[in-house]
């Protein structure tokens, strides 16, 4: 029913007490001075400690006891109508002298009661206040494992949340990341033997996960790399590990196997323990998946921009390798033609105009592929400057018009006056609004009509096919617009974004015949992005294309001059 400590060196108390409680089997243990008070509870606890306010010293002996079983609950036998205020302070119940044994029992029982209402009370609270530490554990050590995708971190920050919610002895956490390895992160010093078993377990623990299956990585006890982390180094396990109580988890997502973790401790694992530790085990197993293809992905990134630099490097060396024979066939060429060499006769005449023209179509290639490369090596030259775009669109008419009436093409420029300049390198719009106008000319039957147009529009008025609109989206501000018409051959729909594709030439009816390096378009782009512009188009198949350029009036010019 209770164990009650009775304090009193009287006599007849002592007996009177002693009857009444030993009746009711209520464990009855009397004590006269401090000595033995101590010692009794030394022994075990008292639920109920009544004190006889008579005795001698008693207010020092209560203290004392108070200090060292606060839990207990303490009732002052006394014969005073007003007791002791000091005494007042320790005191849970009061009993009088004359009191009827009845009324004694029920005092004991109603305190005992409390007391044991009490206990419950403050283990629900120590139970809930374990709960809420777990969870804020769980709950930190999942944000630790959203924050990171290195896969090491993700292991030790695993282990500190095991250690911060279980207080293990030992964690065994095997990975197999691009070799095995077994992480040992125990409270002592691990010793050779018992290391030796550890490694055995470990693995046939691993084996045991793939049953019939074969397992991702072959590993040998004897041969299976191991890191230690030892928390007390001075210290050392003396016994065997299997007096400790254990968990084990794979950690793994689906076919995804990232290795196994063994928990040991000194005292048993409740079923709490089971569950926060399965469930850390399963959270870390999504971030490693992430952390693998973070790491996959990073791999072939460094290898494609390799790539990339080598191919790079090659077509800029073998342009410049190529340019200067071509050069000096050029030269050659043009000697010929000039008959300072002696007369030529008529088939001979044709054969080197056309070598000139393939001579002339060879250099552009491989000015373009040099363009190329030096535009995606960040090493073109620009030489910004305030200028008018009727410039750029005067300087191509006249260099193309000739072309064009050879094909009997009709080239106009149809410009709006007095347009505000640009900052933008003359030379490379050039290059740009000659590309667009050649390709017209190539792609356009005899008797048809090209048009350069130009005018100012805010970006929010530009319209194109859809698959153009997050390079439109990017525009903001006042826009010079150039568009260069024709009544072609017309591009496909489904081609539309492909035409600005590196070395793409469009399946079509003309495309062998005029040839061509499929450059012409992506440097347009590159150089139109290198003004914070940009380049677009829209076509019909058999009606002909608008190819559109947009680059911004002169007061993004602090903008590019940085
Ligand atoms: P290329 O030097 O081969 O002309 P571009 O990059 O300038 O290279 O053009 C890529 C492809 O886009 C061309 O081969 C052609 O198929 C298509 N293209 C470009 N402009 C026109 C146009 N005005 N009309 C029809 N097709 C065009």
């Amino acid at each position: 029913m209770g164990r009650i400590l009775f304090v009193s060196n009287r006599i007849e108390k002592v007996q009177q007490y002693a009857s009444i409680f030993s009746q009711k089997q209520y464990e009855f243990v009397t004590s006269c001075d401090e000595n033995s008070v101590l010692e009794i509870l030394s022994v075990n606890v008292a639920d109920v400690i009544i004190f006889d306010d008579s005795l001698p010293g008693v207010k020092q002996i209560m203290k004392k006891v108070k200090s060292i079983e606060p839990t207990s609950a303490i009732i002052l036998l006394t014969s005073l109508h007003s007791p002791d205020q000091e005494l007042l302070k320790y005191t849970n119940a009061f009993l009088t002298e004359n009191m009827s044994e009845g009324l004694i029992l029920a005092t004991v029982s109603v305190n005992l009661k409390t007391k044991s209402s009490l206990e419950q009370l403050s283990d629900t609270n120590k139970n809930l206040a374990d709960s809420l530490y777990r969870l804020n554990v769980l709950y930190s050590t999942s944000s630790q494992f959203a924050g990171s995708l290195d896969k090491k971190k993700l292991i030790d920050y695993m282990i500190e949340g095991l250690d911060k919610s279980l207080s293990f002895g030992l964690t065994c956490t095997l990975c197999t990341d691009s070799e095995p390895v077994l992480i040992l992160n125990s409270l002592y010093e691990i010793s050779d033997e018992l290391l030796s078993a550890i490694k055995v377990r470990t693995v046939l623990n691993y084996k045991s996960l793939f049953e019939d299956k074969t397992p991702p990585f072959e590993i040998d006890a004897e041969s299976l790399k191991v890191v230690k982390n030892v928390k007390y180094p001075a210290n050392r396990f003396t016994f065997s590990l299997f007096q400790y109580d254990n968990m084990f988890a794979p950690i793994s997502l689906g076919e995804n196997f990232f290795g196994c973790i063994e928990i040991f401790k000194e005292t048993p694992f409740t079923s709490d323990d089971a569950t926060c530790f399965q469930t850390i085990a399963q959270q870390v197993s999504l971030p490693l998946k992430s952390a693998t293809l973070y790491q996959e992905i990073k791999e072939t990134n460094l290898k494609l921009e390799k790539l990339e630099r080598l191919k790079s490097e090659f077509i800029s060396i073998v342009s410049h390798e190529l340019r200067t024979p071509l050069t000096a066939i050029k030269n050659s060429l043009d000697i010929m033609t000039s008959g300072k060499c002696g007369e030529l006769n008529e088939a001979g005449g044709k054969f080197l105009s056309m070598a000139q023209r393939n001579v002339q179509r060879l250099s552009g290639i491989i000015n373009d592929l040099l363009d190329l490369s030096k535009i995606e090596a960040g090493k073109m030259d620009y030489h910004f400057a305030n200028i008018n775009i009727h410039s750029v669109i005067d300087y191509v008419m006249l260099s193309l018009s000739g072309l064009a009436k050879e094909k009997g093409l009709n080239l106009i420029a149809e410009e709006t006056l007095d347009l505000p300049e640009i900052f933008a390198d003359a030379q490379r719009l050039e290059q740009v609004l000659t590309n667009l106008v050649s390709n017209a000319i190539k792609f356009t039957p005899e008797g048809k009509t090209i048009i350069i147009r130009s005018h100012i529009a805010d970006a929010t008025q530009l319209v194109s096919h859809e698959c153009f609109r997050e390079d439109l989206k990017k525009l903001s501000g006042q826009y010079i617009v150039v568009c260069v018409e024709d009544q072609g051959i017309g591009i496909a729909e489904k081609d539309l974004m492909r035409a600005f594709d590196k070395f793409a030439q469009i399946e079509n009816s003309l495309s062998r015949k005029v040839g061509g390096s499929g450059l012409g378009l992506p440097i347009a782009k590159q150089l139109l992005e290198a003004h914070n512009g940009a380049i677009w188009c829209d076509s019909e198949l058999e009606k002909g294309s608008k190819f559109y350029f947009a680059i911004p009036v002169a007061e993004a010019k602090v903008l590019l001059a940085h």
